[in-house]
């Protein structure tokens, strides 16, 4: 059974005027879908920098043949470094995962001339922690520099909803603005194609972004992806510094960046950065360019710029309801995800908050119990006679910490 990349081309935007499509014809041996438009729009601007190689095919289509057991057959030449590196990708999933397939390759190869490949830089920009502290400290001394910052549409916000990622883009753009740097804005349907039926966050986010990096690849030299996780608590994740450095090209390099830092040590740079404190933009859960100002996310971010005194000097928290307590309700999602309130409360000890000292152990220990818990109702859910318990009671286990 094959994936087949049939033929690309480049036309003009059928839903935005001043925008190009490169789409890409695939087609499916297999499943109940027989053949789909993979597409990655872009201002008409750019329309020169647009890939006509095989690259970014092969880097978004190897996560689905990996997740099928698929062969992968494309219809243009792939760069030789990136067709070796593609296939390490693939062996590192399989070291990861008991699911996923090899993979064959069918394609021709070329070793284009490292000159032929685009004179800038670009970071991809969520407006996030991790992205904006890629970007504030590309500017530092002996940093590699950015030209460009990278937004991508039908990640975060889907593309169901073109009025929420208008007002995420136009924040975003004022941000990128105030740093003197170019917003370049692509938008792609990857994740409504055939893709989603592949794990996102646990296998292909780096693939998505780098596919998009490479759509433009006759632009860019370097592409920067900033690391979700540092090198103490990272581990398999569809973004990690062995896989994302194998996603380039002989003229593309991706870089993992940031992974150097925890998250609460970005955010300590953050604090420096006016610009970062007013555009940062951590949550999607609002469907604005406002933070939900509630959730987890939300508050252990609060929490640390709380700590830092810079949080009434942001502009897209509600920071007005704002108290530690409020941290102590949260759900830490994972043990992985632990390692974020130690900093905070290594960092809230160094300044004298007690307070969110005590906030931040308290959300690990209930935590910790909770997520003990919810493994009776996630039993009961395939129990005959009793699956109808198993709602109610999951519910009342993330609702009964608040008595606790
Ligand atoms: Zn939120």
């Amino acid at each position: 059974v094959t994936i087949e990349l049939g033929s690309i081309d480049v036309i003009p935007s059928p839903d935005r005027p001043g925008r190009v499509r490169l789409v890409g014809d695939v087609a499916y041996d297999s499943g109940p879908v027989k053949r789909e438009q993979f597409w990655f729009e872009v201002a008409e601007e750019h329309a020169a920098s647009l890939s006509r190689t095989g690259n970014p095919w092969l880097v978004c289509l190897a996560p689905l043949a990996a997740t099928l057991g698929e062969r992968i057959r494309l219809c243009l030449p792939v760069d030789r470094v990136l067709y070796r590196n593609v296939r390490e990708v693939l062996a590192i999933w399989r070291a990861w995962y008991p699911t996923i397939h090899p993979v064959e390759i069918e394609a021709s190869t070329v070793d284009p001339c490292p000159e032929e490949s685009g004179p800038r830089s670009a970071a991809f920009f969520s407006g996030g922690v991790d992205s904006f502290f890629t970007v504030v400290r590309s500017a530092q001394p002996g940093q590699l520099p950015v030209d460009d910052l990278l937004l991508v549409g039908g990640f975060d916000i889907p593309l169901s909803n073109p009025e929420a990622f208008e007002r995420h883009r136009a924040s975003l753009a004022a941000a990128a603005s105030e740093l003197g740097m170019p917003l370049v804005d692509v938008v792609t349907n990857l994740r409504q194609t055939r893709l989603k039926t592949a794990p996102w966050g646990r296998l292909w986010h780096a693939c998505g972004l780098g596919s998009v990096g490479l759509a433009l690849e006759n632009r860019y030299r370097r592409l920067l992806i900033a690391a979700t996780w540092d090198y103490a608590t990272g581990g398999p994740h569809g973004s990690h510094p062995l896989t994302d450095a194998l996603l380039g090209t002989s003229g593309t390099r991706v870089l993992h960046d940031g992974a150097t830092h925890t998250r609460v040590e970005k955010l300590e740079l953050l604090a420096t950065s006016p610009v970062a404190l007013r555009h940062l933009h951590v949550c999607f859960r609002a469907g604005t360019e406002l933070n939900c100002s509630a959730c987890e996310k939300c508050l252990r971010t609060m929490a640390v710029l709380d700590v830092l005194g810079c949080l009434p000097r942001t502009a897209t928290f509600d920071t007005r309801a704002f108290e530690p307590a409020a941290l102590r309700r949260v759900m830490v999602p994972t043990p992985r995800s632990e390692a974020y309130y130690r900093g905070l409360r290594a960092l809230a000890a160094r300044h004298g908050r007690r307070d969110m000292v005590r906030a931040a152990g308290s959300a690990v220990r209930r935590s910790r119990w909770r997520r003990t818990a919810l493994r009776l109702p996630a039993w009961l859910a395939d129990k005959p006679g009793l699956w109808r318990a198993a709602g109610p009671l999951r519910r009342r286990i993330l609702v009964e910490e608040l008595a606790r």
